[in-house]
């Protein structure tokens, strides 16, 4: 079988956000699964949009996410040609003069007042989607030595039926009809995308090309141009948009998510979390489960599985998967991770015995969604507790009896261990006989000002005695 050959195609108009990076991800896998190459190709022809260092932000976060492109500008291989629309201007531009020696092609010389006055004549006309009236490719003998600046457009077949076996969406099929004759190289001598894509597709040998479903209504243009030069097509396939949760594409402005990877990074989402979740975003694999380390993806994916209908992001299951991982991290490797997102202006850590530190961040592995959420639980070991209200307490009748005998038996421990922590509090349910939320709740709130937490004798423990008694006591004088 012929080694398969994808590529991711970004136009440097942007940072790397979630919708290219499901484009890569997917082509990535694919490429994987079978053995085959991926490919990072720059599609850089549309100079006003590009952004400085969008290029070195797709690169840099698609190394963090571990999708790693086999050739790129920065790892050539010279038979495919470059990398970089902007390097291959030329040879476009060539490649157009020869249509227009084959009468495939034509300069076109009208102004854009002139495309204008044609288009509302036509609809005036009751046409209504108007297209270029073919002026100059008419008056082409008239206008051989014409000297003005000219676009060149592709001379469309008549009538003529055009079909896509898409991979995703099967057959769709296009008549020409609908097609005006497009422009394939711009008066600046510079190409356009559904010109270059082609033959960059054709140099680069790409055999599958896998992209967002925007480009669904180019790709009749494109085989008109893959039959124009006589070659064979890729196969497509069209991935379904992914929505937010008002159901419309998701942007920038969407409300609840992050867009751009690099918010997620500093967040505190790990890569191997966000290919996981990605990877789910119209796609899905027999399996039941939803953990999937990168490994995992690259042997079970499996081309017929891309759905058919738009995928929401789901923040909250992005979350868990997060969360997910983070527990699966090896101890140390956690705390080097979640030390990393301490917010050092509030918590000056290095300052503080590392070995309680790195307890502290250790209770609340099972509790973090992404690394930056420790923030929320260091007040408790750092700082002074601010008193919050506690409707729970309404409710348990004798809390101020149970919190004052443990605070009395608290005192009274000499080897202060999370042993003996929890040992004193059974003593506590035992001496006024209650038990469960009634006897756990008020203890909980008076030592650590949270009404849940992590296991309470280990957290009391890493508060340290004389400032747990502090807590207890601030809030019985308050109450
Ligand atoms: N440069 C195009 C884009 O960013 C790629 C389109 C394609 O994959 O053909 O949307």
């Amino acid at each position: 079988m012929k080694k398969v050959r994808l590529r991711y195609a970004p136009s440097p108009t942007g940072f790397l956000h979630i919708g290219n990076t499901r484009t890569a991800l997917m082509n990535y896998l694919f490429a994987k699964h079978y053995e085959g190459d991926f490919i990072v190709r720059i599609e850089d022809t549309d100079f006003e949009r590009n952004v400085d260092g969008a290029i070195e932000s797709q690169f840099e976060n698609m190394d963090w996410l571990g999708i790693f492109p086999d050739e790129s500008f920065l790892k050539p291989i010279e038979k495919y040609g470059e990398y970089m629309q902007s390097k291959k201007l030329d040879k476009y531009l060539n490649i157009a003069d020869l249509l227009i020696e084959k009468d495939l092609a034509y300069k076109c010389y009208c102004t854009k007042e002139e495309l204008e006055e044609s288009r509302q004549k036509q609809l005036d006309n009751n046409i209504q989607a108007p297209r270029y009236d073919r002026h100059c490719w008419i008056n082409r003998e008239k206008l051989k030595d014409c000297k003005k600046e000219y676009n060149i457009r592709f001379k469309v077949p008549d009538n003529k039926e055009y079909i896509v076996n898409d991979l995703i969406r099967g057959e769709i099929k296009f008549n020409s009809k609908e097609i005006g004759d497009f422009v394939i190289v711009k008066s600046n001598k510079i190409a356009t995308y559904n010109f270059a894509v082609v033959i960059d597709d054709i140099d680069m040998q790409i055999t599958h090309v896998l992209r967002g479903e925007e480009h669904i209504s180019n790709t009749p243009k494109q085989l008109m141009i893959y039959e124009a030069l006589n070659e064979k097509e890729p196969v497509f396939g069209h991935m379904t948009l992914i929505v937010d949760e008002t159901k419309k594409k998701l942007s920038k402005r969407s409300g609840n998510e992050l867009f751009f990877i690099t918010e997620y990074r500093k967040k505190g989402y790990l890569p191997e979390a966000l290919f996981n979740f990605i990877s789910l975003l119209g796609w899905s694999p027999k399996e039941e489960k939803e953990i999937f380390s990168k490994e995992d993806l690259v042997k079970i994916f499996d081309d017929k599985r891309f759905s058919k209908s738009p995928s929401t992001f789901d923040i909250g299951k992005l979350k868990w998967i997060n969360s997910q991982w983070m527990k699966k991290m090896d101890d140390q490797k956690y705390v080097n991770f979640v030390k990393k997102f301490i917010d050092v202006k509030k918590y000056d850590y290095l300052t503080k015995d590392s070995e309680w530190l790195n307890e502290i961040l250790l209770l609340y592995k099972k509790e973090l969604d992404y690394g930056i959420q420790i923030n929320d639980h260091l007040d408790l070991f750092f700082g002074d507790n601010q008193l919050k209200q506690f409707d729970v307490l309404k409710n348990i009748d004798n809390w101020k009896e149970v919190v004052n005998e443990f605070k009395n038996m608290l005192v009274a421990i000499e080897d202060f261990t999370s042993e003996n922590i929890k040992t004193t509090i059974t003593e506590v349910g035992k001496k006024l006989s209650i038990k469960g939320m009634s006897l756990f709740m008020p203890i909980r709130i008076a030592s650590t000002n949270y009404e849940h937490g992590p296991e309470l004798a280990k957290v009391i423990n890493l508060i340290g005695k004389e400032k747990t008694i502090k807590n207890i006591e601030s809030l019985l004088g308050n109450n």
